[in-house]
């Protein structure tokens, strides 16, 4: 994300092939699992975090089979300490299509400042809970974030000039290889968002 934003900055062209690879409400596995591997491939990542989730299971999932833990504070310090990204994912991980304008603020900039405390560091990423995004949505996070990451519903040409509806690839702990080539080389064709109707 830091390499994507100084290009952005310098206003050069992305190296060709180049993927971003982001990771949504920051589970505990993220540091366990997932850092190991980013760090074994020099790969720096994008963390999206549940500020008020952080140390504690996902209750806020209430389709949820298991209970999850999320990552710690600390750990989420560690990401930062090894070069990677980290961004806002809200507060309560509700669609925010479904609140009004004070609403979608309040997810959008306490989620920001409670980050920014915890972690001592500038958030200017935000993830929209489920890709859920509407214009009043994404207007709002266009003055709060810079970068702002929705799902396969947002359009697939974003990087002319608007950075707060970036489109994303749904990646799953059973897709192959050959699955993700097929994401990279057919990017924007899908559109298999299974949380279309979550809120
Ligand atoms: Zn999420």
């Amino acid at each position: 994300m830091k390499k994507l934003n100084q290009q952005i900055k310098a206003g050069t062209l992305l190296e060709d092939e180049s993927v971003l690879i982001t990771f949504d409400d920051g589970y505990r596995d993220n540091y366990e699992v997932v850092l190991p591997i980013l760090e074994r491939n020099k790969i720096k990542g994008l963390f999206f975090l549940l500020p008020k989730y952080l140390g504690k299971q996902n209750l806020w999932n209430t389709r949820a089979e298991v209970l999850l833990d999320h990552l710690t504070t600390e750990q989420a310090r560690t990401l930062l300490d090894y070069g990677h990204t980290i961004g806002s994912h809200g507060l309560t991980h509700h669609r925010l299509t479904k609140f009004d304008d004070e609403q979608i603020r309040v997810e959008l900039i306490e989620s920001k400042i409670l980050l920014e405390d915890m972690l001592q560091v500038a958030i200017n990423c935000f993830a929209y809970p489920y890709g859920g995004t509407n214009q009043q949505v994404i207007s709002l996070a266009r003055q709060i974030y810079n970068y702002s990451f929705a799902t396969d519903q947002a359009p697939v040409n974003w990087s002319d000039s608007d950075f707060a509806q970036i489109r994303r690839e749904f990646v799953w702990p059973k897709s192959s290889v050959i699955d993700i080539e097929d994401l990279v080389v057919h990017f924007g064709t899908y559109d298999n968002n299974p949380y279309k109707g979550y809120e």
